[in-house]
């Protein structure tokens, strides 16, 4: 499909520099300016994202980090439950051990040997109940103190956590600006780029470019589209080396052009 007009298009072949475009180009100057305005059009498309992506990005690491804050909460409340059970165990041991000295005073005064054997068994159940309550602050003490090992590392951590989320989410702010500027500049580069261009030129660009998640130009290679891989017509391939016409795909419709060399 040949485009409207493109038979008054220059005919003047250009060789690019090396490097520009990625090699050798052959192509006449509006093809080349369309070139370069797709890949400025895709670098803005890409920087509009990745600044679109920082907001959510920095919330990501605040999340992670309240999360980490979240689960050591948990684990503190947990060691503080267990030294709240610890104190009560110590206030049970010293209240019977209150009870266990006034039961052996009354030991001293009891008149009959039922009465004697009967105290002599309270103050066994009483030892029993401070031997086991004291096991249960042995075992209490020993889960403490593993926690508090946990606990101080897990503060480490957190710390460290707490610095680096910071420091990611100062980049990712500042980088806004940076991204910013540079998109401005690439439209600026753009703008001036499309006065170069034909304006019926361009705007069957922008049109196909709309139609097409903003990629209008397609390179010719091994004979077929690289957009949509639908084999060109072998005079149009003659043209396109000649560089001396526009043509668009008959599948895709993007604007073909050819590498060479
Ligand atoms: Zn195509």
């Amino acid at each position: 499909m040949r485009v409207p007009g493109a038979s008054r298009l220059p005919a003047i072949a250009v060789l690019f520099p090396p490097g520009e475009c990625g090699g050798d180009l052959q192509v006449n100057p509006d093809l080349r300016n369309l070139i370069t305005l797709q890949d400025i059009d895709q670098k803005i498309v890409i920087l509009k994202k990745q600044i679109s992506e920082i907001p959510e990005r920095t919330k990501t690491y605040q999340n992670e980090l309240q999360e980490l804050v979240r689960n050591h909460q948990a684990r503190v409340a947990l060691y503080q439950d267990h030294a709240k059970q610890r104190r009560a165990r110590e206030n049970e041991v010293e209240m019977m051990r209150t009870k266990l000295s006034r039961y052996k005073e009354q030991l001293m005064t009891v008149k009959t040997n039922k009465e004697y054997t009967a105290m002599l068994h309270e103050i066994q159940i009483a030892e029993d109940q401070i031997r086991s309550a004291e096991d249960g602050i042995l075992d209490l003490m020993d889960q403490m103190e593993s926690m508090e090992g946990k606990l101080a590392q897990e503060e480490e951590q957190l710390k460290a956590k707490q610095a680096e989320v910071e420091f990611q989410t100062r980049n990712a702010e500042q980088s806004v600006p940076v991204l910013e500027a540079e998109v401005s500049g690439l439209f600026r580069e753009k703008a001036d780029l499309e006065c170069r261009v034909l304006p019926e030129l361009l705007a069957r660009y922008k049109r196909i470019a709309d139609a097409r998640k903003g990629v209008a130009m397609a390179e010719a290679r091994n004979e077929l589209c690289s957009a949509c891989h639908v084999r060109i017509r072998p005079q149009v391939i003659t043209d396109l080396l000649r560089a001396e016409e526009i043509h668009v795909c008959d599948s895709c419709s993007r604007i073909l052009f050819v590498r060479q060399g």
